[in-house]
């Protein structure tokens, strides 16, 4: 049932709210430092809750400190549709990072309220705790307890760098809830964010229909040469793990150029043995990080490196090896909940592109278990985990009408 594309979010009461938000946890140039579990966190969710209660919503809180805040739907038996994001930020994070996820959401239930919408699903606003996994490693913890990837009681045991566990934090401010963690079912979930990357401001859209996660793949490799005088060991007479270094780091930009657009890679961590000015090295590990949201390009650049990264290595007398320390496939959002974005984007008529999260999203662990599906749109500069985080109050209004949309063709209006 088509409710019209007049139907449209208020862009100036979201952005008020984002502005409100942003007064809890200030960063030092103009962002945000409201990291998870903190007295910051706990305000921030507090506020949260207020306004989601004076929206007319039930708010549940789970054992993770995932809060869930429930607009009713008409039937009883009907799963909710899902949505939402995170509330926490990064030490000196931006104001829309996961914000406008979350408070988008609740403009689109402010929405719906305004203008009568029933629905026949009932809609879920969702504030996952600790995504970004800056206090308490890894990222997206909470929602991956949820999904069944980690154990709550593990998750529990993660300590931040005074040595303080995630568990009794989330004690200390007092948002341990009561509902079993993953006990909820999900007709559907959908998460509005920020692209975190340049590509629609380049490209000049609006929304961003995110199609697939990039999975990845981390290889540490060890090259094997031999220690000598960097004055007194002939040229000839060299074995320089160095050498090794530099051919596969040109190798790996070389490898993942061959799959433009569909893949990146480099090397990131080296580590030189004995690292000294007047020694050749003796050994090198490093790590080559792989990643596409394509499967079957990650598994050719693993084959295409191992093959001739041996080569490369052995031609110059150092040995190499490596082993695999590191992997995520990539996440194919639901086709059915990607495609209520992009017909949303269409009716709207906002401009829209398909496009690939470079990040890792709450999101991409719930679409192991339910039908999921993403939104972006842009930020200024492609710039984010930087407190100079931007983005225009009319993509932020972009979004969040998309995401109303998507969530209403979803939940079926029935009124
Ligand atoms: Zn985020």
């Amino acid at each position: 049932m088509s409710h019209g594309s007049n139907l449209r979010i208020d862009p100036d009461r979201l952005w008020d709210s984002i502005m409100e938000m942003a007064k809890i946890g200030p960063g030092v140039a103009g962002g945000n430092n409201r990291q998870t579990l903190t007295d910051e966190d706990a305000e921030g969710r507090a506020l949260f809750q207020k306004w989601c209660e004076d929206a007319g919503c039930t708010m549940g809180v789970d054992t993770m400190g995932n809060m869930f805040a429930t607009r009713p739907g008409e039937d009883p038996d009907a799963l909710p549709v899902y949505m939402g994001s995170h509330l926490d930020t990064q030490p000196t994070g931006g104001k829309y990072d996961g914000v406008l996820g979350v408070l988008g959401g609740l403009e689109a239930i402010r929405t719906m309220n305004d203008m009568g919408v029933k629905t026949k699903h009932p809609i879920v606003l969702t504030n996952w705790t600790n995504e970004e996994g800056t206090r308490f490693a890894p990222a997206m913890l909470a929602s991956g307890v949820f999904a069944g990837k980690y154990a709550q009681d593990w998750a529990y045991d993660r300590v931040d760098a005074e040595g303080k566990k995630f568990g009794d934090e989330l004690k200390r401010i007092g948002w341990v809830g009561d509902e079993e963690v993953g006990a909820r079912k999900m007709h559907a979930m959908f998460e509005l964010h920020i692209e975190q990357g340049p590509i629609l401001e380049a490209e000049g859209k609006d929304i961003g229909v995110v199609t697939h996660g990039q999975g990845l793949n981390w290889l540490e490799v060890t090259i094997v040469g031999k220690e000598s005088h960097t004055g007194s060991t002939p040229m000839h007479m060299r074995i320089n793990a160095g050498r090794g270094l530099a051919l596969i780091t040109e190798l790996v930009h070389e490898i993942a150029m061959k799959h433009q657009p569909n893949a990146v890679g480099a090397i990131g961590h080296i580590d030189v043995y004995p690292n000294s000015r007047n020694i050749i090295p003796g050994k090198v590990v490093c790590t080559v990080d792989f990643r596409s949201h394509l499967k079957e390009v990650i598994d050719a650049m693993i084959a295409e490196f191992d093959e001739r990264a041996l080569k490369l290595c052995a031609d110059i007398g150092v040995e190499m090896s490596w082993e695999m320390v590191g992997t995520f496939d990539p996440p194919a959002f639901d086709e059915g909940c990607v495609e209520a974005v992009r017909n949303a984007a269409k009716e709207l008529g906002y401009s829209h592109m398909d496009i690939v999260s470079g990040a890792g999203h709450d999101a991409c662990w719930i679409n192991e278990i339910y039908p999921t599906a993403m939104i972006m749109c842009p930020c200024v500069d492609g710039l984010s985990h930087n407190e100079a985080e931007e983005i225009s109050k009319e993509w932020a209004q972009a979004g969040a009408d998309v995401l109303l949309h998507a969530v209403l063709n979803t939940a079926e209006i029935v009124k």
